[in-house]
């Protein structure tokens, strides 16, 4: 362990505690202003890095330069013309020492400004060269004027380019930052990392990295900075993804703290549900409900995420667990992220609990009234058993007798907070409820250990048997009349099919208008077919009608928007056709795919898309086409966009990164985990000090 180690964290953070207010320049207003980008500290200004960098440290003659580059020039102006045919139009022609010729071209201009061209003058400019009508030109570069007098001397590092405070210009920013560096302290002051782990992956310590990072030094490896690959940015990436890791241990730790009511019972409900079932369960299915049994049997809360991928059966697992807890006289919550996802989880607690003498309850938001008043009547009374809904759950009216269990499905749908909030219905005195958290979404298991560092995490990793991989085509919409055919072909044989319309806008009203059209022209094309419409704009009564009458085969064909993508269940359909595939992420693709293949025929789906695919569109149908494997999608998912949007970042309130990209950075992870491991053991003030460094205040609910 290095110095910092043994006892400094305290003085380390008081010299990045100090407020912006403190550096020169920095006003109340400043202040203000900067605190609303949750600037506020010295240690937010370290923190705040560029977003690139321009290279003002050497001059580029204008013979060499080549389209595309970005680059300083000096010359001389040799012609000014203005025109104004289409619009206004400066053009100042540069010539330097290398004899070539460069326009600077501007749009925007006011007459003053270009009365300074005057033929003569020493100018110099930055910006990217491109091919023009006489040759190179620069559209809108920065310049400057220079006196014949100046020694125009270069700048000594590269100029870094910040990301935009509203109301704090960029020179002032710059200004601050600069004032802020001043003020690091040495080295072995800031340190929080222990010396071994930086030797051994030979990275720089944390007052060097920070400085390379803002102020490299000519001859810095600027493709290198562009790619986030530079040392001292894999430095700074490595500490922050420790601290989000440490923190999100922490938050369990916290929780695990209070306690929870162990759930041990014979098992004896379970058991007839099992017996009644018309399958069995796969092993597992079996495997991750013995994982949940044991942790209910503990005095310490569970904290479960099972992954399991489309139609691997997760409900069954869920309704097993809820049963433990009623046989424990206990309550339990089930909630759902959309109210079609949670009627269809009250249709299958419904029809597997309730022969067994269980009260299944229901509330979604459009429970009102006397019908609201009864239910959280029975929530309160502990007589509904288990608690079926949506966000209404975690209202405040909702009281619980004596919650045991918490069951969330579609987890990256909710934010951590809104888990917690659920979870705090059960708290009586200092026990807290058991957690289940069920998600789809195939996360590689690299991620799943970072993003989930808090949960433990059981993978249903087998599908019931019987089933038939969906096979899956690509069709040009050209195509269209071909694709209707097939449709109409597989419904004379008696399957059911999906059409999902899909928009670039994320707007259900303009998804359920596009729906709309849809449903009317293939009601017209497809004669004699009972076409139906499923779209979020609709009522709950008759979506749900409508989802029932497609489950009932009264429905053949079921035109839809991407309201259908989570988790809904019609065996007989084996025919999806997904318009505009080109336009959906991996994710959303495979979820909408799982729709289909659900019972034992065999399904296609056609991916039915607009041409000329992007190199990208092509790359995530090809891949859909390949693999039915939810882990090989995710990961092909996570190499094509990045791991922010897989986990649906905002979403799950998982961590925004200041310099981490988990996809760029994933090779780190195993490290994160081991130093994670040894700081928690050795240093636990180190471990203390790096989470308030990094995550601060987005942390503050972590004693929760
Ligand atoms: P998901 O994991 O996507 O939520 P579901 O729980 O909805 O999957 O299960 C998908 C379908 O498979 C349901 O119709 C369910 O009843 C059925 N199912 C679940 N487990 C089995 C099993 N072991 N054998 C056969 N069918 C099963
Ligand atoms: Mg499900």
């Amino acid at each position: 362990m290095n110095r910092a180690a043994r006892g400094r964290p305290e003085t380390t953070l008081a010299a990045g505690e100090a407020p912006v207010a403190t550096l020169p320049g920095a006003g109340p207003r400043v202040a203000e202003r900067l605190a609303a980008r949750g600037l506020r500290t010295l240690q937010d200004l370290w923190l705040h890095l560029p977003l690139r960098y321009e290279d003002r440290t050497r001059l580029t003659p204008i013979r060499e330069l080549r389209p595309g580059e970005t680059a300083q020039v000096e010359g001389r102006v040799e012609a000014v013309e203005r025109g104004f045919r289409y619009r206004p139009t400066l053009r100042v022609a540069i010539g330097d020492d290398s004899r070539a010729t460069l326009v600077l071209r501007f749009f925007h201009f006011r007459s003053a400004q270009a009365a300074q061209f005057a033929p003569g003058r020493r100018i110099r400019a930055y910006g990217q060269a491109r091919p023009g009508s006489h040759g190179l030109e620069m559209v809108h570069p920065s310049y400057r004027l220079l006196s014949d007098e100046d020694d125009g001397e270069l700048r000594d590092c590269l100029d870094p380019v910040y990301p935009a405070v509203e109301g704090v210009g960029p020179a002032l920013i710059r200004r601050l930052i600069d004032e802020a560096l001043k003020r690091l302290p040495p080295a072995p002051e800031l340190e929080l990392l222990p010396d071994a782990l930086r030797d051994a992956l030979s990275l720089p310590t944390l007052r060097e990295a920070l400085l390379a990072v803002h102020r490299p030094p000519p001859g810095a490896d600027l493709a290198q900075l562009a790619l986030g690959l530079h040392p001292a940015q894999r430095r700074l990436a490595l500490e922050e993804l420790l601290a989000h890791h440490l923190s999100l241990r922490r938050q369990r730790v916290a929780l695990q703290r209070h306690g929870a009511e162990p759930i041990r019972v014979k098992g004896a409900l379970a058991k007839r549900l099992r017996e009644a079932l018309p399958f069995a369960l796969t092993r597992a299915q079996q495997r991750v409900f013995a994982e949940v049994r044991a942790d209910l049997a503990r005095a310490e809360p569970m904290l479960r995420l099972v992954q399991g991928d489309v139609g691997s059966g997760k409900t069954v697992v869920a309704a097993l667990a809820a049963l433990l807890a009623v046989e424990a006289g206990r309550q339990v919550a089930l909630m759902a992220p959309t109210e079609l996802l949670a009627e269809q989880h009250l249709n299958h607690f419904r029809a597997w609990l309730e022969p067994l003498g269980v009260r299944v309850a229901w509330l979604a938001g459009k429970v009102g009234g006397k019908a609201r008043q009864a239910v959280l009547a029975d929530i309160a009374s502990g007589a509904a058993q288990v608690v079926v809904g949506t966000h209404a759950l975690m209202q405040e009216a909702v009281a619980f007798d004596d919650l045991a269990l918490c069951i969330v499905d579609e987890q990256h749908r909710f934010g951590v907070h809104q888990r917690l909030a659920l979870r705090d219905k059960g708290r009586s005195g200092a026990h807290v409820p058991h957690q289940l958290v069920m998600t789809a979404t195939p996360i590689p298991r690299t991620l799943a250990m970072t993003a989930y560092a808090d949960l433990d995490v059981s993978v249903i990793d087998e599908l019931p048997p019987g089933r038939t991989p969906v096979q899956t085509v690509a069709v040009s919409a050209e195509r269209r009349p071909e694709v209707i055919e097939r449709i109409r072909a597989a419904c004379a044989e008696g399957r059911q099919a999906y059409w999902v319309c899909t928009l670039i806008e994320d707007s259900e009203e303009v998804a359920a208008q596009a729906a709309q059209s849809t449903y009317e022209s293939l009601s017209q094309q497809l004669p004699g077919l009972r076409v139906g419409l499923v779209h979020g704009r609709m009522k709950a009564r008759e979506k749900q009608d409508a989802m029932r009458a497609f489950k009932d085969g009264a429905i053949q064909l079921l035109v839809a928007t991407t309201v259908i993508e989570v988790g809904v269940d019609v065996p007989n359909a084996s025919l999806m056709l997904i318009e505009n595939a080109e336009r959906l992420g991996l994710a959303q693709l495979h979820q909408l795919r799982g729709r289909v293949g659900r019972g034992a025929a065999a399904s296609t789906c056609v991916l039915l898309y607009q041409p000329p695919l992007s190199a990208m569109a092509r790359a995530r149908i090809e891949t859909m086409r390949r693999t039915t494997d939810g882990f090989i999608i995710a990961e092909k998912d996570l190499e094509l966009r990045g791991p922010g949007e897989l986990l649906g970042t905002r979403q799950t309130g998982l961590a925004q990164f200041r310099v981490a990209d988990l996809s760029r950075d994933a090779g780190l992870l195993p490290q994160v985990r081991d130093s994670a491991d040894r700081l928690l053991a050795e240093a636990p003030a180190l471990a203390e000090a790096l989470v308030k460094r990094w995550v601060g205040h987005a942390a503050e609910y972590a004693g929760a």
